[in-house]
């Protein structure tokens, strides 16, 4: 008799767990920040993931007063709003003039989204273009310090993601993020990101409940949960260990359901922002598809 009978003290309904989740998805600040909580509210988002500036290009004009103004004052918001650092920022890169473009760029969107009040900005770590992971994580260590020296005030942590391991790119195992925050002078202001698609295309079996905790143990072992900022919730259009990052809606991958219902259902993750990166067009249709896919799982 679902719904008449009432329930036992203690016990959280699904509409309990609804309203306290922070779930959503990545949206576009284009016409201004305060757009992507407009947009992230119309389809019920309590949590949104956004890049500070425009993701295709290196720098771009501070923030207006009047489009700071409009995203403070924005009425109806989601819980958590958070950062995505742009893809073409590469902290690791061997050519000394995009590796210091890299710091100048990352330096820069930590200056607008402290403006912002996000308070962690997700970011691969970057590739180390054939020189090798030893060289790579070097630069990516003394490339990071060199941004947070820029900014001893600043609040917003870097972090970092987990990555498919696509061509030279470092991340791909949960001991690739600990050596980088071993390794840093500013271990406080480093944190970490888990993509499940990016986890699977790793190599990480998470496609059963038994593989996903297993996994979940060994970054905690590894990592620590205390360094686990956010989720990112998309499925995988390539296999189990591709390297190749390819989003796919949830449930229509190669994943499968299963680990989304053991993130959705643990109280362990209720703290935790829980975003969609998966393929959609202007309307937000294909969002809400997933979102209810997800919010089904709860139940
Ligand atoms: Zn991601
Ligand atoms: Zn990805």
């Amino acid at each position: 008799m679902p719904g008449k009978t009432g329930t036992a003290p203690g016990r959280k309904t699904a509409a309990d767990k609804l309203s306290s989740l922070l779930l959503g998805a990545h949206m576009s600040i284009a016409g201004g920040p305060s757009k992507a909580l407009e947009r992230g509210r119309s389809i019920g988002c309590t949590a949104i993931q956004i890049f500070v500036k425009n993701n295709m290009q290196w720098f771009a004009k501070p923030f207006a007063e009047t489009e700071l103004e409009a995203y403070w004052k924005h009425s109806d918001r989601p819980k958590l709003v958070f950062g995505h650092a742009s893809y073409l920022i590469n902290p690791a890169a061997n050519n000394p003039e995009f590796r210091d473009k890299s710091i100048r760029a990352l330096s820069d969107e930590l200056i607008r989204a402290d403006q912002l009040g996000l308070p962690f900005l997700v970011l691969h770590p970057g590739a180390h273009m054939g020189d090798g992971e030893e060289a790579g994580f070097a630069r990516i260590v003394s490339s990071l310090d060199a941004v947070f020296a820029l900014s001893p005030q600043g609040k917003c942590r870097i972090a970092l993601e987990i990555t498919a391991g696509q061509g030279t790119s470092l991340g791909h195992t949960f001991e690739h993020l600990a050596t980088i925050i071993e390794l840093s002078k500013f271990q406080e202001r480093l944190t970490t990101c888990l993509d499940t698609a990016h986890l699977f295309e790793a190599g990480f079996d998470i496609s059963t409940p038994e593989g996903f905790w297993n996994v979940i143990r060994m970054f905690d072992r590894i990592i620590g949960r205390d360094r686990l900022a956010a989720w990112h919730l998309n499925d995988s259009k390539t296999p189990l260990g591709s390297r190749v990052d390819r989003h796919e809606h949830i449930g229509k991958g190669k994943i499968g359901l299963a680990p989304f219902c053991e993130i959705m259902r643990s109280e362990e993750f209720s703290a935790l922002p829980k975003i969609l990166e998966t393929p959609k067009k202007e309307d937000l249709k294909e969002d809400v598809v997933n979102l209810g896919i997800l919010t089904g799982l709860l139940a």
